[in-house]
């Protein structure tokens, strides 16, 4: 019904890459209801996230004023946090205090121990602005390339792949675009449950005559809309990609035309696949011969066909080859640089792709710029007027593995900031994550909740939740979109701008941001420069005038390029490089003692670590308890009904937690979502690594399921 309220202010939603644009209503200062604002990637749709995911702002845990570790608390990475009862362990403070101790602690280590014995973690969930300056900070202030985000444990394969074969991490045509597909292959990715708006445009094309095929070890609600389902065994993407290329390739469907002008190293990739036909991997894969031709074919003839994926493909020890693959078969047919066609990883945060463009990332400048590269860091270093580590840092998971290193060890790090991510639930095989966590000599961890991660730090900082600031964050489909703020933060929390400048200043760096909301307008254009013509056209002021723009965007009139590599590939010889993949089996096999493979991944109404969709009413209320996902069949072979206690058990960590009947949960695997801190599901994960991505296995691993 309608409300009267005070104010409409205009943002971004804050959770998933799909970037719907979102209206906050406010009334007495708080938001009492959101409305979808007529986007270009959502046209006024939301859903229950976005819609009901509002009041977590307004959660009485909310931290309202910087705590201090009380001295002798020990960090115990056993213990469950508790953030009602915080007092027990951290005592509050003034800003003054917590900053020189957050930024003081940083400072001894660094000048005791050498720019290694620091890292950061950013966050996707924070804006380009907070992004560029954390990265200018750890570059320039800790002095190294040690900084790392999310997006190390979401498509940092994929983003692997495309950088070595297309020249961009980014999509190449935008989610909207399947209107003009007459075929679309989903795979590895539930887009009803994690890109829910992203699926309307799916489910609309698929009604007008689009042809789905998805493609997945989880038969998720979007099969119901498929032309075709292609339900292959778990860990076998290679085998699937490789028979639909050879297939392609060997009954003459490649479109001779694009791999003659636009692909380099053909012979190689056609060599390679010789021996994956699909009466060949059939028996591996698990999906009949017959339907691997025929998607095949209808793929390959299509007049346009485009690929979204997602997690089901990155996060495996061979994700950078399943993503290879991926840009394989869209190459030899020819479905790239057309409407309709092209290389669409969707991305899972709101601002993961952002944050990577704006150099969140240990082996990269803002806009991908190689910190080895000597050019590129001479540019940066007159730019920011401070010398510049040459060595890429260490991405998230081995960040861990360097806190628990030797005392001897040159690269051993002893103290972290971490903005806006929560580590100690989302990195795998958690033990390790908290008992480095807990380690650490210095944490400082700057969140609106008291997070696990933040229970184990020395100096807690209180910073905004979204509607509380102004900032951009870049889409999935490449849109730079700006968020407005709604609210003040509440009690003596502060905008994380605000914060990251004051620890800068505190480590001896002179910046100043003038203007309002902490200078993100001065950050904003900062930033443009650094990242050179990609965002050229993109002014602050458009930003204001328009809300979202497409990049590239190469001048103020530029209407920004939804579609890309239309005539080239931004790789040195302006071709797309096939590279050839081999079957790799996963790190960690299922065996007599641990027969299930676990799968892990979110679900529509909880995001992430749970941290603030568990304090949205509506959310929690339709999902309020951790599951764990099951066939009917194994139910019935375990002696399990629906709604019984099961103790899921891996070599690393158990959690307990009630089944739930779900028959598109292929036979011999569990699917358990990450989000529930009381059945944490990364205690199990296995931190095995792609070599290329540093992407951690999150979508295999061994397990045991036992009743009670
Ligand atoms: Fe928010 Fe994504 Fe839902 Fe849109 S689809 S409302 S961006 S969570």
């Amino acid at each position: 019904g309608s409300q009267v309220v005070d104010r409409k202010v205009d943002s971004v939603c804050p959770f998933c890459g799909v970037g719907c644009l979102v209206t906050y209503n406010v009334r007495d200062e708080k938001i009492v209801s959101v409305d979808g604002r007529d986007g270009p990637a959502n046209h006024g749709r939301l859903c229950v996230k976005g819609r009901f995911g509002f009041d977590y702002v307004h959660h009485d845990q909310r931290l309202t004023r910087p705590l201090v570790r009380k001295p002798g608390v020990p960090k115990d990475p056993a213990q469950t946090p508790d953030p009602a009862n915080w007092r027990e362990v951290f005592r509050e403070a003034t800003w003054d205090e917590a900053l020189e101790l957050a930024a003081g602690g940083l400072k001894r280590l660094r000048d005791t121990h050498g720019n290694k014995a620091l890292a950061g973690f950013g966050s996707a969930k924070g804006s380009n602005e907070e992004a560029y300056l954390f990265q200018k900070l750890v570059r320039t202030g800790f002095g190294s390339n040690n900084v790392d985000h999310c997006t190390r444990l979401c498509h940092a394969s994929s983003v692997a792949a495309l950088l070595e074969g297309v020249g961009s991490g980014a999509v190449s045509n935008q989610v909207n675009d399947v209107g003009q597909a007459e075929l679309i292959l989903v795979i590895g990715s539930n887009p009803t449950g994690n890109h829910p708006v992203a699926a309307t445009w799916m489910k609309n094309a698929a009604k007008r005559g689009t042809k789905i095929v998805l493609a997945d070890p989880r038969v998720t609600d979007l099969g119901r809309h498929a032309w075709r389902v292609m339900q292959f065994k778990p860990d076998t993407d290679v085998a699937v990609l490789n028979a639909l290329i050879h297939t392609i390739i060997e009954e003459g469907l490649a479109d001779e035309a694009f791999v003659r002008e636009r692909a380099s190293n053909f012979e190689a990739l056609r060599d390679n696949v010789r021996g994956y036909s699909p009466e060949a991997m059939a028996p591996i894969c698990g999906v009949p011969a017959p339907l691997l031709r025929e998607v095949a074919r209808e793929f390959a003839k299509a007049k346009a066909a485009m690929i979204l994926w997602g997690m089901g493909v990155s996060q495996h020890v061979h994700g950078t080859d399943n993503a290879r693959c991926l840009i394989a078969l869209a190459s030899v047919s020819g479905q790239i640089g057309k409407p309709g066609s092209g290389l669409h990883p969707l991305r899972g945060q709101n601002n993961v792709q952002g944050a990577s463009d704006a150099g969140l990332i240990p082996m990269m400048l803002p806009n991908y710029q190689r910190v080895d590269d000597a050019r590129v860091r001479a540019w940066f270093e007159d730019f920011w007027g401070t010398p510049l580590d040459d060595k890429p840092g260490y991405t998230v998971v081995e960040i861990m593995d360097k806190v628990l290193a030797e005392e001897a060890d040159p690269h051993k790090i002893r103290g972290m900031y971490v903005m806006g991510e929560n580590p100690a639930m989302s990195d795998p095989d958690l033990h390790h994550a908290r008992e480095a966590l807990a380690s650490l000599q210095h944490l400082v961890v700057q969140d609106i909740f008291m997070t696990e991660t933040a229970w184990l730090a020395d100096v807690v900082l209180p910073a905004s939740a979204w509607p509380e600031k102004t900032g951009t964050v870049s889409n999935t489909d490449r849109m730079v979109q700006l968020g407005r703020r709604a609210l003040d933060p509440p009690g003596d929390a502060k905008p994380d701008l605000w914060i990251i400048q004051q620890i800068a200043q505190r480590m001896d760096l002179d910046w100043r941001y003038e203007g309002e909301e902490s200078g993100v307008a001065a950050v904003y254009e900062e930033m443009r420069q650094a990242m050179h013509a990609v965002i050229a056209g993109i002014s602050w002021e458009r930003l204001e005038r328009e809300s979202s723009v497409t990049y590239p965007c190469l001048s103020e009139d530029d209407p920004g390029q939804p579609i890309v590599f239309t005539d080239s590939f931004p790789t040195p010889d302006g071709r797309v490089k096939l590279v050839p993949a081999d079957i790799i089996p996963a790190a960690e096999r299922p065996d007599a003692e641990f027969p299930f493979v676990l799968i892990t991944g979110r679900q529509l109404e909880h995001w992430h670590t749970g941290s603030m969709t568990r304090r949205a009413a509506v959310l929690d209320a339709i999902e309020p308890m951790a599951t764990a996902s099951m066939n009917g069949e194994d139910l019935r072979a375990l002696g399990l009904a629906p709604g019984d206690v099961v103790t899921v058990r891996s070599r690393r960590g158990e959690v307990a937690l009630h089944v739930r009947r779900d028959d598109g949960t292929p036979g011999g695997a569990v699917f358990i979502p990450f989000a529930y801190y009381e059945a944490a599901a990364n205690l199990m994960t296995n931190p095995a690594l792609d070599p290329f991505g540093k992407i951690p296995e999150f979508k295999y691993c061994a397990v045991q399921v036992l009743p009670g």
